[in-house]
């Protein structure tokens, strides 16, 4: 697109505390911290929480967590906005003095009445020239400018080009003398000498307003670009409805931080066909002109497949370790009897299948306890009369001959189906359902070899003894 960025970069990721953090917003910090990183600039946060009501401590501290989760973190002080309530105060009252605002004692009633199109209640302007000293309850208004237009250069979306005639002297503080967020936020993104502005396209009607603002208190005007919303399935943007919207949930849902992050941020920024990046990649690589203007669909069966990949490049020890610390304390303890060796053997042997770490724990789990119930279908399936007789054989075979590889189990089997006319599966399918309670597995060469001879052997009798 060719615009100069405006340098050294300062960006800022702006959440409100009126919710756990939303996966959108969390791609917007994300795409923030790596315009920051790529152009050796400042990533900044500031706490949005001057609804009082809306706003809770809680939201600020589950927001706070999800960016230390995946290692975004401000690299100066956070600000908190309703801390500077006394410096928007008096900013105001500048725009009141230089007369580029004003107090505006109209009703809501009167407004309505007086504007004739229904659809878009315009302010006619009519306490431009009201004597300001009436003592009446008043909100506070911005006074436009005498010019056609706001045009701006969209890191993302190119010119943008509004008409004066679209927005109307727009209310900057209310009745109970709080500022509004579009003043707000230019005061404070001026105040962190903030150059660029990277935020959701919720935003971008916004903008404009904004931008008048920056002009009439004579500040520098940042650069902005608007991010495409994520979609849900239906082309909507992502709700509840289509699963789970906060950022965090997706650390309890076990993904791993780092696969979340290259999955969000290759949803809606390219770089050729690559699909997979380390983080020290997406720094070098990410630039706003890279990033789409249309909305894109948040796809879960990608991240899966994403987040497989991730969990199959961390080694067991990692993965324990991780587990450990962030998702379920207990994991590793509930494995008991057995050795970390064995351990990790079992999570190396689930890793390749699994597309999230609670699948793998619940999985692991699984095959450590011993199943508690077999898989109906499979029983149905891979069963019959003659099974208990085979698993008889297959129990004296093990017991007599006590191979110690795998590969002396395997041939074992191979030969005792052989003895016994069958096919391989008709014995190795048992074998499985018998270790882990269903057909769908690890390798049941593998997996015998972890549980153990003796287990082994006990799992298959009690296989054996509900068989019919
Ligand atoms: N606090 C606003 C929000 O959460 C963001 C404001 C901005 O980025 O300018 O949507």
């Amino acid at each position: 697109m060719g615009t100069d960025i405006i340098s050294p970069v300062r960006v800022r990721f702006a959440p409100s505390p009126t919710g756990h953090l939303h996966i959108g917003s969390f791609r917007t910090a994300l795409f923030n911290w790596l315009f920051a990183r790529h152009h050796g600039g400042t990533f900044l946060l500031r706490i949005e929480d001057t609804d009082l009501e809306r706003s809770k401590s809680e939201y600020t501290d589950s927001i706070m967590a999800a960016l230390e989760w995946v290692d975004l973190q401000p690299d100066e002080t956070v600000m908190i906005q309703s801390e500077r309530l006394q410096e928007h105060k008096r900013v105001l009252q500048e725009l009141l003095s230089s007369g580029n605002a004003y107090k505006c004692f109209c009703t809501q009633d009167e407004i309505a009445e007086r504007s004739n199109n229904s659809t878009f209640i315009s302010y006619d302007g009519l306490c431009r020239t009201a004597d300001q000293s009436q003592s009446a309850p008043y909100v506070v208004r911005f006074k436009l400018p005498e010019i056609d237009s706001v045009s701006f250069d969209d890191l993302i979306r190119g010119t943008i080009t509004v008409p004066i005639g679209q927005l109307d002297d727009f209310i900057i503080a209310r009745t109970d003398g709080t500022p509004t967020y579009n003043f707000v936020v230019v005061v404070d993104d001026a105040a962190m000498k903030i150059t660029q502005v990277i935020r959701g396209e919720d935003h971008i009607s916004n903008t404009p307003k904004q931008i008048l603002l920056y002009q009439a208190l004579g500040y520098r005007v940042p650069q902005f670009a608007h991010i495409p919303l994520i979609l849900g399935p239906s082309g909507e943007r992502l709700s509840k409805r289509d699963g789970a919207t906060s950022a965090l949930a997706y650390k309890e849902l076990g993904y791993l931080p780092d696969a979340l992050v290259n999955y969000l941020v290759r949803l809606g920024w390219a770089h050729g066909n690559q699909e997979i990046f380390s983080r020290e990649q997406l720094v070098e690589f990410f630039t706003l002109d890279a990033v789409g203007k249309k909305g894109s669909i948040f796809d879960i069966e990608k991240l899966n497949w994403i987040n497989g990949m991730y969990i199959r490049e961390h080694s067991s020890k990692e993965l324990l370790d991780y587990i450990a610390k962030e998702l379920d304390a207990e994991f590793a303890q509930r494995l008991s009897g057995w050795s970390d060796a064995q351990k990790e053997a079992a999570i190396d042997l689930y890793k390749e299948r699994a597309h999230t770490l609670i699948e793998l724990v619940k999985e692991v789990t699984l095959f450590h306890d011993g199943p508690q119930t077999y898989q109906e279908s499979d029983i149905q399936k891979w069963t019959d009369t003659s099974t208990k007789e085979y698993i008889n054989a297959l129990i004296a075979m093990i017991e007599n001959e006590k191979p110690d590889t795998i590969d002396a189990l395997k041939g074992a089997v191979k030969s005792l189906t052989k003895t016994l006319g069958i096919k391989f599966v008709a014995l190795a399918q048992p074998m499985r359902i018998a270790l882990i309670g269903s057909s769908a597995g690890p390798g049941v060469f593998e997996m015998f070899e972890l549980v153990g001879r003796e287990k082994a052997i006990e799992r298959l009798k009690r296989l054996r003894d509900t068989l019919q």
